[in-house]
Parts: structure tokens; sequence; C-alpha cells
């Protein structure tokens, strides 16, 4: 495969000349570098290039030249390669220019003149972006194919799983593609096990578990060891944060995940409010870069398992896999987060991964393009996923139970919503029943108003009413609310009840269970704020405590 582009366009031969040398030093290997001297030197290249179904990574341009600005080539430039990473070079004087870019056309970054020492101020950020862009980039297909229907909800599951793990492969739907249809049919001769997954080592996989798919990717399923210092229960952002500061302050952590690192924040299409992203990120880029980072202090991942029970024998906590297996640590971190509550109306479970989705479910919004979805909830997460889903499908209607989304909603998403003309709201209105033979056909609404009930044909309906704490693992073990959520800390002591459990004359440490040693952050602790960043604090809090548990046993 050719390797692709970097774009480096400047009016100032001098500038330029040392752009591409600094580029050619740390870039040479993987991308090849091209220069320009004008905006429409370098337009006429790249449109070369896009005739030779070549790859361009990068471009930078400098802001400040006299016929056509960096900014405007940025914007011609963006038409051709629109998965092109862009960066603007500018003069401290520049600075508004580039933040209008920013908006205007999706700037990445804008760098400061000089850029000096490139290797503080010029290859992070671009390391960053040319990362970001091979996770994302769609280049000549050599990867992993799933081939199914669209109505198969273990498609759905083994298309979702791939996603979440951020595995790229390329979705075959044997129902539109007769040459798809056709390579299924010669391998699974008349069979109904769904789907087919072909990797690019010419294997496959008929109808595989996600354990045995997981095992094929090579991902780690094992532990490598009995045992650790520090083991943490689930890889949303709590996790992560205590991953990543477990792993780095030298503490042998290992993290378990059932399904994905990234956890609910995983799921979301843009996440606007997480500190230093002031474009904001998809939940999948967050996970990627701290999934990166943990592994990069050491700290071993482990997925899909599920932790099904712990027990304590002190100062050691036992964790069991699902496969049986056990492994224990002396710190034990439970970030299980929450989990997305089901839609409980006649025909939702039937249709289940048919139509019916629960979460954003990015995965299948390519499939519903140009068709009339449903999105039931009226709170963030439903406002993000009806944003997500109004860029593929025709029309977008949010069922919503309560009178206004401003009860539920956080304004700047209310704003968005209301200039998105493809997105209707429907507030007092909610789902009773769901109908299909096999897959979704239409939903049954009831108009709390008037109280009036009507059937309307839907292609697919993605459910955000909320999540709840599933910690049955835990009976018996922590101090729970009746809802699930885990007490610590002051909590713990300000009830009666619960008080009578801590039975060491020190004070619980900040996140620490009724169990000395094993802490709970982010979402699955009760009182918790549940967001991206305060989950990633209580992560890298809860390790602060753990060195501090680890000195008393
Ligand atoms: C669609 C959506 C959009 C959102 N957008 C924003 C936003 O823009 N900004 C913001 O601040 N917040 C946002 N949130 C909220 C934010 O994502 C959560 O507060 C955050 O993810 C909580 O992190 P956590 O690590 O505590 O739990 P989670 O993210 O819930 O992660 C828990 C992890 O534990 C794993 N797990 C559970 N049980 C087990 C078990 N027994 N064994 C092994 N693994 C297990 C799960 O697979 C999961 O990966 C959004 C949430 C959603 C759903």
């Amino acid at each position: 495969m050719t390797k692709p582009y970097i774009l480096s366009v400047d009016d100032e031969p001098q500038v330029l000349n040392a752009v591409v040398r600094d580029l050619r030093r740390q870039y040479q290997r993987d991308y090849r570098i091209l220069k320009a001297g004008s905006g429409q030197e370098a337009l006429d290249s790249l449109q070369q290039l896009r005739e030779r179904n070549e790859a361009v990574a990068l471009l930078l341009a400098d802001h400040r030249m006299p016929v056509m600005t960096g900014t405007e080539f940025l914007a011609k430039a963006i038409k051709l390669f629109p998965e092109a990473r862009r960066v603007l070079l500018t003069a401290y004087a520049d600075t508004e220019a580039a933040i209008t870019s920013i908006n205007e056309i999706g700037l990445d970054y804008y760098l400061m003149k000089p850029w000096d020492p490139p290797e503080q101020n010029l290859y992070p950020i671009l390391d960053d972006l040319l990362l970001e862009w091979s996770s994302t980039v769609t280049m000549p297909y050599q990867g992993i194919r799933v081939a199914g229907t669209l109505w198969s909800p273990h498609s759905h599951d083994v298309k979702d799983f791939l996603s979440r793990n951020r595995v790229p492969y390329r979705w075959l739907d044997i129902e539109v593609n007769a040459e798809a249809k056709e390579l299924v049919e010669s391998v699974i001769q008349g069979g109904r096990d769904l789907p087919v997954v072909f990797l690019p080592d010419g294997g496959r996989l008929i109808g595989p578990s996600i354990a045995e798919l997981a095992h094929s990717l090579g991902m780690q399923t094992e532990a490598s060891a009995p045992y650790y210092d520090l083991i943490i229960i689930g890889g949303g952002p709590a996790g992560l944060g205590a991953a990543v500061y477990g792993g780095s302050e030298g503490l042998k952590t290992l993290l378990i995940d059932k399904s994905a690192t990234g956890g609910q924040a995983g799921t979301s299409s843009r996440i606007e409010n997480y500190l230093g992203f002031p474009k904001g990120l998809s939940g999948a880029e967050l996970a990627r870069r701290a999934t990166a980072q943990a592994e990069r202090f050491g700290v071993e991942i482990l997925i899909p398992q599920e932790v099904v029970a712990v027990r304590v024998e002190e100062p050691y906590k036992f964790v069991t896999l699902s496969d049986g297996k056990e492994i224990n640590c002396k710190a034990l971190v439970i970030a299980t987060g929450v989990d997305v509550r089901r839609l409980h109306v006649p025909g939702a479970e039937t249709v289940e991964g048919a139509g019916v989705y629960y979460g954003a479910a990015m995965t299948e919004a390519a499939n519903y393009a140009g068709q009339h979805v449903y999105i039931v909830g009226g709170a963030n997460s439903a406002g993000q996923g009806a944003m997500f889903f109004s860029r593929y499908a025709s029309q977008v209607t949010m069922l919503v139970r309560g009178p206004s989304l401003s009860l539920s909603m956080s304004q700047y998403l209310i704003d968005q919503i209301e200039g998105t003309e493809n997105i209707e709201v429907r507030t007092n209105t909610q789902v009773i029943e769901v109908k299909g033979d096999g897959r979704l056909e239409s939903v049954v609404l009831e108009h709390g108003d008037s109280g009036d009930v009507s059937e309307e044909p839907a292609a697919a309906m993605f459910v955000f009413i909320g999540a709840t704490a599933y910690t049955d693992m835990l009976e018996g073990i922590v101090e729970r609310t009746e809802r699930g959520f885990i007490l610590t800390g002051q909590d713990l002591l300000n009830d009666k009840e619960t008080a009578k459990h801590w039975t060491l004359k020190r004070q619980p440490f900040m996140h620490e269970t009724s169990i000395p040693g094993i802490f709970a952050v982010g979402d699955v602790r009760e009182g918790s704020v549940k967001r991206v960043a305060s989950a990633v604090g209580e992560g890298a809090i809860a390790v602060s405590m753990v060195h501090q548990y680890l000195k008393t046993v």
C-alpha cells in the first residue's frame, strides 16, 4: 500500500522549507511529505492525488498568504480530502482568525510560529492528529468483513463489539449485496448462523460467540498473573482514570471489562464538555487515547471478561470471572458504572437488535440513512443521539415523556436540536407497544395531552431512558443502596445501619466502601455526579487512597 501524504503550503520559501525539513525528520518513514508555494498550487496537487486515489492525512497551511489565505485554502482542500486533519500556522495576531476557523472549517489545531523546538511544539500535536486520522480513515480494504442481515440480533452484537472496541470492519448486508449473499451461502450452506466473520488471514467464524471473536482477534482475555496490587472492574472513564494513575504510579494493575473500554462515554458520538477539547471529541476517541495511555503505563486489560463475584480474605480480595477463574489483589476498585434501562413494553424484547436498539448504537446509523427513526428519551444522551442520527436519517422523531426538554437536557443541546431541521420533538408522548415480525415495523404511541393512541411505521427506534447500577455480584460484600449504588466514605457512616459494617478505628478513605481496600468510583458510586470528568477524577483520587490503604496492610 502506498504511503499517505502530508501536504504543507506556505508562500514564504524559508518557512516552507523549515516546516518540510521538520516534517521529513519525523514522518518520512510513514508518510510522503509534499510542499506547495501557494494555495492554488497545493489544490492542484491535491486534485491529482485524488484522481490517483491516494490518501492525504494532514494539511498544514500558513494562514498569512496573500492570494489565498490558509483558511481559504483549507476550506477548499477539505472538499477534496474531507478526512484529512487540518492545521493552520499562525502568527500571534491571527488567533482570532484561527478560532473562527475551528467553527467554520473544523480546524483541528492552530500552531504558533515559530514552533521551535519541534519535539515540544510540533510533533506531539501532529502525532496525535495522525494517530487519530489513521484510526478513522478508510484505506483500501484489507480488514475484517462481517456478513449478515440487519435483522439478525447477533449480527448487531458482533458489529457493536467490534466498533466499541474500535476494531475496523466492513459490514456486508446479504439482503442487499448479492455477492456477499453468495459468499455466505457457500460457507453456511443454508444454515442460519449469522453473521459470518471473514478474517484478513482467510479464516472465518460462523455465528461466533463474542469470546470466540475476541480470541481470534488476539485480544487479551486471560490475566497473565494470579495476583495484582490493584484490580479495577470496569473500563469506563472512572476505571481508565484509575488504571492510568495506578499504572503510572508503579502499581501492578489489571483492568477488566465485560465489553469494551470507554463504558457509556465510549458510546457518545460527541463529548463537548470534557476539559481540553474545545471542538469536543467522540467517546470512542477518548477511550482509544485513554486505553493507549493505560497500556503505555503497563496496565493489563482483559476484554471481554465479566466479573461475576467478589470475595474477601483479608487483606486479599478475589474476583471471579465468568469462566470460573479467580484472580486476587490487595486493592480493588469497582468502576462498573451503570447500564442502560430496558423499555418494558409489549413487543420490545422480540425485536431488540432488529430495529430496537439501546443507547447510541452508532454502528447502525448508516443502515438507516434516508429513513425515519425514533429516539426515546429526553435527557442529554437522547439529545446527543438525536443529533448524531439526524446526520443519516431523513427524519428523527424524539419521543419525550415529560412536558419539555428543558427539564432534563442541557441548553446547548436543546439549541442544537432546535436548529436541526430534520429533528422533531414530541413531548408528553410515550411508547406503549412495539410491533414487528422478526424486525421492527411500527410503534404505538400514547399522547399524554389527549390520551389518544396512534400507530406509526418506524424503521428503527433508539432507546435512551436512563441507566441503573447492576451490582449484584457485590451482594453481601459491600454496602449498597436499594437501587444498587455503592456507599462510600463518609456516606457509609452517616447511616446508622451501614455504619455498623465499618469495623476499623480509622475513618473510611474517600471512595472507600464498607470493606477496607475496596473502592467504588464513577457512576456506580452513590452520590456521584454522572459526568466523564468527575468519573476520571474519582478514578485518579481512588489510586491515591489505594496507596494510603496499602500502607496499612
Ligand atoms: C450516550 C451518552 C452520552 C454521554 N455524554 C456525556 C457528555 O457529553 N459529557 C459527560 O460528562 N458525560 C456524558 N455521559 C455520562 C458519562 O459517559 C458517564 O458519567 C461516564 O461514562 C461514567 O463512567 P464510569 O466509568 O463510572 O462508568 P461507565 O462509563 O458506565 O463504565 C462502566 C464499565 O464497566 C463495565 N462493567 C460493568 N459491569 C462489569 C462487570 N461485572 N465486569 C466487568 N466489567 C463490567 C462496563 O462494560 C463498562 O464498560 C454520557 C453518557 C451516555 C450514555
